[in-house]
């Protein structure tokens, strides 16, 4: 078993901050995508565990930073959905709904240092209204 170096170290909380410093740099939503109005990235979370994260509604305008990395709503979890090609893809190809599952990837901490891979499954709804006016 390998773990990659500098990533054991990570709190939530480091983590937490880097996601913010990251959507800070982000460029805003009409820089990136100037035809889009509205974007709605719906998320679900699925899996075996008792304890299933509440699903999140995340609604970006134009002036909202285009940011679309979702740290894994676990708090004791390093992982993180990145949905940023997915969103890409979509607004290229002129899709307005997109919808598929991406699984986390990182390890959550148990109690006695013992790790387990986390698998929580996201089911995410991606839907974008595009500005028709001239
Ligand atoms: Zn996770």
């Amino acid at each position: 078993m390998r773990l990659s170096p500098g990533q054991s170290g990570t709190t939530s909380g480091d983590r937490l901050l880097l996601l913010r410093r990251d959507r800070a740099a982000a460029p805003a939503m009409r820089a990136l995508f100037p035809s889009i109005a509205q974007l709605r990235l719906e998320l679900r979370f699925e899996g075996t565990a008792a304890n299933i994260p509440v699903p999140q509604t995340h609604i970006l305008h134009p002036a909202a930073r285009a940011y679309f990395v979702f740290l894994c709503p676990y708090a004791d979890c390093n992982g993180r959905f990145d949905l940023a090609a997915i969103v890409n893809a979509a607004v290229e190809d002129s899709l307005s709904r997109v919808e598929g599952l991406l699984v986390c990837g990182g390890t959550r901490v148990g109690g006695h240092a013992s790790r387990r891979l986390c698998h929580l499954h996201l089911h995410y709804v991606i839907t974008s209204t595009r500005d028709l006016a001239p």
